[in-house]
C-alpha cells in the first residue's frame, strides 16, 4: 500500500471542531485493516531505523498508533496523558493552545534515565501539543531525537518547532 492510498483513507472535515478547521480524521484510515496494518508497519521501520527503546504516545490518538507500532517493535509504550488520568505523582506541563491552555502529564517512572525515546502522535499542526510532550520528556531524563506522526500540515509550522528543537521529525502523509 502506497502513500497515496493512505492518504485516500484520512477523512477531511471542514469546520470541526469549530469553523475554519479542516480535520484530517483518521479514524477512517484505522477501521481499514489492510491501511492501519501499512501505515504500522512503516511507522515501525522508521522506529527500529532510530534504534529506540521506548515510544511515548499523546493521549489520545497518539496511543492508538504508539502503542501498535510499540508492540510491532517490541519496545514499551509510555503514555503521556491529559491531567489527572496518572495515579501516580506526575511531571506535569501546561501549554498555550489557540484559546486557553492545556496540560500533559507524565509518569517519570516510566521513563529511564538516558533513555532513547520517539515521540509519536497522529497528527501534527502548529507543534504545541509535541513541544510540550518533548519537554516533559526530556525533564523526565529521557532522550528525543525522533519524533514520528502519521499526518503533517506543514504549513502550520509544528514540524519545523520541533526540527529547531534538535529532533528529527518524519511523517507519514503531509497535508499542505
Ligand atoms: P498542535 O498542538 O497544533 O500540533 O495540534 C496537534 C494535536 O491536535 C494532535 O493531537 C491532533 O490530533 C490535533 N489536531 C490539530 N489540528 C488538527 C487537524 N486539522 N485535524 C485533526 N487533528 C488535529
Amino acid at each position: 500500500m502506497s502513500p497515496d492510498d493512505l492518504k485516500a483513507l484520512v477523512r477531511s472535515i471542514p469546520d470541526f471542531p469549530k469553523p475554519g478547521i479542516l480535520f484530517r480524521d483518521v479514524t477512517t484510515l484505522m477501521s481499514d485493516g489492510p491501511g492501519f496494518a501499512a501505515a504500522v508497519a512503516m511507522l515501525a521501520q522508521r522506529v527500529e531505523a532510530a534504534g529506540a527503546q521506548a515510544i511515548a504516545g499523546i493521549e489520545a490518538r497518539g496511543f492508538i498508533f504508539g502503542a501498535a507500532v510499540a508492540a510491532h517493535c517490541g519496545v514499551g509504550f509510555i503514555p503521556v496523558r491529559k491531567p489527572g488520568k496518572l495515579p501516580v505523582p506526575v511531571l506535569a506541563i501546561d501549554y498555550a493552545l489557540e484559546y486557553g491552555t492545556d496540560t500533559l502529564e507524565v509518569d517519570p517512572g516510566a521513563i529511564a534515565d538516558g533513555a532513547r525515546i520517539v515521540l509519536m502522535d497522529d497528527l501534527i499542526a502548529t507543534g504545541g501539543t509535541a513541544m510540550a510532550a518533548l519537554e516533559l520528556i526530556r525533564q523526565a531524563g529521557g532522550i528525543v531525537e525522533e519524533a514520528l506522526f502519521l499526518v503533517d500540515l506543514p504549513e502550520l509550522g509544528g514540524a519545523s518547532r520541533l526540527r529547531e528543537a534538535g529532533v528529527a521529525v518524519e511523517a507519514l502523509l503531509d497535508f499542505p
